[in-house]
């Protein structure tokens, strides 16, 4: 097949518009709605700092290239990349070598952030003491939890994550099959800012997964292709076939499901706008509750586990998760 555009050899069909693109045009495509999906979120005016989420996954590796080819002509907008390790020894570490090498390619700062330093458990810990519950459920919260630290850290003004389309159609899915319309209001990008929490970037918010993992291998991207060892068991994989399935049959039901989304998200949000939060009783976090989810996970996993932490908050034996090497 030929490019639509130029006539040269396509490497893509995209079946939601029915183009054939070339290379470089379909890299042109790409980042053109990622710059158009930053500026919508976001205005720059100078003196800002933006931590990326970077797993060392196509996505978050594809939004630190991005980031940084976007940001870099901008002296007066910093980028600092931050890598959770949730503590899952047969998937992580690769993810964390291949971040740590992007980030010393690009120039840019990195940090990892452990859970074992933010809520005391690695979460192989967490699935061996809590086996019957949905690792992500924990996983989820502890990795909010750690972002937001870690992005506070660093004198962050945003938290940039790779967060795709498909992922965006997924959750709001989800949370409509749910009936949680409070959390539906809450989905990111965030316009606003709420005291102790730093708002979200979802600069890929419009590609569709399978547009990043091919711009990733165009680019040269080295990332991290592994999967989790418990994302078998998440609740989002049955909403990642639905969508699939879906887009199957209408390309484009993805773009329509978020499109609607936002369409509906003024009204969403007036009625069920951000509650005023309180600070955790137990940590300090920003919390609705008494005490914060991280909090109340916490407590669950000590009260089944027979005893507390398996360490200290802030006190891993490898200390406070700097890469000296980047
Ligand atoms: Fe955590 Fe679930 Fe993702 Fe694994 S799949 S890293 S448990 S959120």
């Amino acid at each position: 097949m030929e490019c639509s555009k130029c006539g040269t050899p396509a490497v893509t069909l995209i079946r939601y518009s029915g183009q054939h693109l070339c290379g470089d045009h379909f890299r042109a495509f790409f980042e053109r709605r990622v710059k158009r999906e930053l500026h919508r979120q976001v205005d720059l005016r100078g003196g800002e700092r933006i931590a990326v989420g970077l797993s060392g996954g196509k996505d978050s590796s594809t939004t630190t290239v991005l980031l940084h080819d976007i940001l870099s002509p901008r002296r007066d907008v910093e980028l600092v990349a931050v890598t959770v390790d949730e503590g899952i020894a047969s998937y992580r570490p690769e993810g964390i070598r291949l971040a740590q090498d992007l980030c010393r390619g690009l120039g840019i700062e990195h940090r990892v952030v452990r859970y074992e330093d933010t809520v005391g458990w690695r979460m192989d810990e967490v699935v061996a003491a809590d086996p019957e519950a949905i690792p992500c459920s924990y996983c989820g919260v502890f990795r909010r939890n750690a972002l937001n630290l870690a992005a506070r850290e660093v004198a962050a003004d945003y938290v940039a994550t790779g967060l795709n389309l498909d992922d965006t159609a997924q959750s709001i899915l989800m949370n409509v099959a749910r009936g949680d319309v409070e959390k539906l209001a809450r989905l990111g990008p965030h316009t606003r800012a709420q005291p102790g929490l730093v708002p979200r970037l979802q600069p890929l918010r419009s590609v569709p997964d399978k547009e990043v993992y091919l711009y990733a291998i165009l680019r040269g991207i080295r990332f991290h292709d592994g999967a989790c060892p418990y994302a078998e068991r998440a609740q989002r994989r049955r909403f990642r076939e639905v969508v699939n399935r879906l887009e199957a049959d209408a390309p484009g039901t993805r773009h329509a499901i978020v499109r609607g989304y936002d369409r509906l998200r003024p009204a969403i949000t007036g009625q069920f706008p951000p509650v005023p939060l309180d600070e955790c009783a137990s940590c300090g976090e920003p919390t609705a509750g008494l005490l914060c989810k991280v909090c109340e996970l916490r407590a669950r996993l000590g009260t089944l586990a027979g005893s507390a932490a398996p360490r200290a908050v802030g006190a891993s034996e490898e200390g406070g998760g700097r890469d000296a090497g980047a």
